[in-house]
């Protein structure tokens, strides 16, 4: 056993013990039922490695983390002329939020809090009908992570498309500023159905290796995204990545992060390992409670965060 295996199980046996594990998302009502004694954690190294404890094998509603991969693929389409309709700058504000837009003409302030999401939604659908913007999202999650095993949970889908007040809200002030180039509903199919991907951390992390590794898929050697775009990705994630929670999460951990939440979080240490942490309780930002405190643990005792001195 190296000694990365043991630090993460040494993680998942004290998660699994852990007392103070936050509280389940409960305004989607599938999430609201899942176990809140649940912890997963996968660490895939850029030699391939993978050390997976806990329950990372076991498939989560991935929700707010599918925001970058459909930025990836937005961005594929349409390259830099999407940052006319997104900002690239940190909200201060709730994921769900719509105070910014009014002052700020429609336009959400990053891709990943829900109304920039919903525009880079817009964008994939492009010319397409929304079932296909959903199967272009589901096999690149698939191709990203090397299985084909990977679903969409309809339930979860069907339980935002009826609850999803907020969204709705959003998608349609943006469309009266002229930010959304297509009906509300069809746009929020395609946001709906990508939060609602089901991936276990290991399927996460695998996923999240291009991040990793310069914009390119280690296993296959494909370019997914230039270099430049995957360091532009990685800055977003650091500073936007947990909404009004960015700047805790990177005061704790120091490392670009993605979460959802279904309580997971997808965090990149650049060159060295992609990580996926799962457990369903969130903390008062909306963040995996003891995803958070998994992570902030294993990088003191790896030393991997971005703002520490390398070798
Ligand atoms: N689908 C969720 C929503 O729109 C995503 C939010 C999240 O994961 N923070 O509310």
């Amino acid at each position: 056993m190296t000694d990365l295996s043991a630090i993460v199980s040494e993680i998942a046996a004290e998660m699994a013990a852990a007392p103070d594990r936050g509280t389940p998302a409960s305004y989607i009502p599938p999430l609201a039922s899942v176990d809140p004694a649940r912890f997963g954690i996968a660490v895939i190294e850029a030699d391939g490695t993978a050390h997976v404890a806990g329950d990372g094998d076991m498939p989560f509603s991935i929700q707010s983390i599918s925001k970058v991969f459909s930025l990836t693929l937005a961005l594929g389409a349409v390259g830099d002329q999407l940052w006319t309709r997104v900002g690239r700058e940190p909200s201060g504000s709730a994921f769900n939020s719509i105070v910014q837009l009014e002052t700020e003409h429609g336009i959400p302030r990053n891709p990943f809090i829900n109304a920039g999401a919903i525009v880079t939604s817009d964008i994939l659908l492009g010319r397409n009908a929304p079932r296909e913007a959903i199967g272009e999202m589901l096999r690149f999650v698939r191709a990203l992570a090397g299985d084909e095993a990977i679903f969409i949970d309809e339930t979860v889908a069907r339980a935002e498309q009826d609850t999803g007040y907020r969204n709705m809200a959003l998608a349609n002030y943006m469309r009266a500023f002229g930010n959304l180039h297509h009906p509300a509903e069809h746009v929020l199919g395609v946001y709906f159905h990508h939060c609602a991907l089901a991936m276990s951390c290991r399927q996460l992390a695998l996923a999240g290796r291009y991040l990793m590794a310069g914009g390119i898929n280690p296993e296959t050697g494909r370019s997914i995204v230039s270099a430049q775009r995957a360091r532009r990705i990685n800055a977003l994630m650091l500073t936007c990545g947990h909404y009004d929670g960015s700047g805790e999460f990177a005061f704790r951990v120091g490392l670009p992060g993605k979460s959802g939440v279904g309580g997971g979080i997808l965090a990149v240490a650049p060159g060295i390992a992609s990580i996926a942490v799962w457990s369903p309780g969130l903390n008062e930002r909306g963040n995996s409670q003891l995803g958070t405190l998994a992570l902030e643990r294993l990088v003191a005792r790896t030393g991997w965060s971005i703002f520490e001195p390398r070798g």
